[in-house]
C-alpha cells in the first residue's frame, strides 16, 4: 500500500478508470480540475480522452501553465494516448499546429497515427519492464511515438501502420516521465500502475 498522494487530471476522458485502477492498488487518488490542486500531490496522471478538448478545457480553467511547472520540474507524470499527446514536444497530425500544449518529453508523436479507419485495436505488447508475460493493450484511435530525443526510453513498440516501417513506439519512460499510447485503465492488468507508483515511489525517496 503505497501513501503517495496521486492526482488524475479531470478535464474529459477516462479519468475514473484510473482512479479505480489505484483503488485496487490501495492508493485513493484525487481528480484534479484546479491548479492548486497539483500543490501536495506525488504523481499525476494525465488520462485518455480527446486532446484537443482537454487543452481547450485546460487553457479555459487556466491550467497550462501550472501543468507545464509541474512536468517540466519532472514530477512523476504518466500520460496515456491523449495525455501521451499532450506532454509531447512535437505532435504531427494535429489540430493543436503541431505546438505542445504541455510538453517536457522529447518525443514526437502522431496523433492518430493507425488512422481512423483502425478505430481501435488490441494487442500483446511485449514489455520487459513489466516482466516476462505479455501486455494486453486497447488502442483507441491511438497515437505513436515516430522519434525520441536523448534520455528516452522505449518500454514497447507495436507493428507499424505504414508500410516498410516495421515497428513505432508505444509506451516511453524519461526520467519521471512515463507515456503510453494504449489504455491500461481499461484492462485489468494493473502493472502499469504498479510501474508509475515505483516511479513515484523512487521521486519520493530522491526529494524527501
Ligand atoms: N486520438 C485522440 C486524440 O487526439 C486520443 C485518443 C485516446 O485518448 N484514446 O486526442
Amino acid at each position: 500500500m503505497s501513501e503517495a498522494h496521486i492526482g488524475v487530471l479531470a478535464l474529459q476522458g477516462a479519468f475514473r478508470e484510473h482512479i479505480n485502477m489505484l483503488a485496487q492498488l490501495g492508493v485513493n487518488a484525487v481528480e484534479v480540475r484546479l491548479a492548486e490542486q497539483l500543490d501536495g500531490l506525488d504523481g499525476l496522471i494525465i488520462p485518455g480522452g480527446e486532446s484537443t478538448s482537454m487543452g481547450l478545457v485546460a487553457e479555459r480553467w487556466g491550467l497550462v501553465k501550472p501543468l507545464q511547472n509541474w512536468v517540466h520540474a519532472g514530477r512523476p507524470t504518466w500520460g496515456t494516448c491523449a495525455g501521451m499527446i499532450l506532454l509531447a514536444d512535437s505532435a504531427a497530425g494535429q489540430k493543436l499546429g503541431g505546438q505542445a500544449l504541455i510538453g517536457g518529453l522529447n518525443v514526437t508523436v502522431n496523433r492518430n497515427y493507425f488512422g481512423r479507419q483502425v478505430d481501435s485495436f488490441e494487442a500483446e505488447l511485449n514489455v520487459p519492464a513489466l516482466g516476462s508475460d505479455p501486455f494486453h493493450a486497447v488502442f483507441i484511435r491511438a497515437p505513436a511515438i515516430t522519434a525520441v530525443s536523448a534520455g528516452v526510453q522505449t518500454l514497447a513498440t507495436v507493428p507499424s501502420a505504414e508500410e516498410g516501417n516495421e515497428e513505432v513506439i508505444a509506451a516511453v519512460r524519461k526520467g519521471a516521465i512515463l507515456a503510453t499510447a494504449f489504455h491500461p485503465e481499461l484492462t485489468d492488468d494493473l502493472r502499469w500502475h504498479r510501474l508509475f507508483l515505483q516511479i513515484v515511489e523512487e521521486f519520493r525517496a530522491c526529494t524527501a
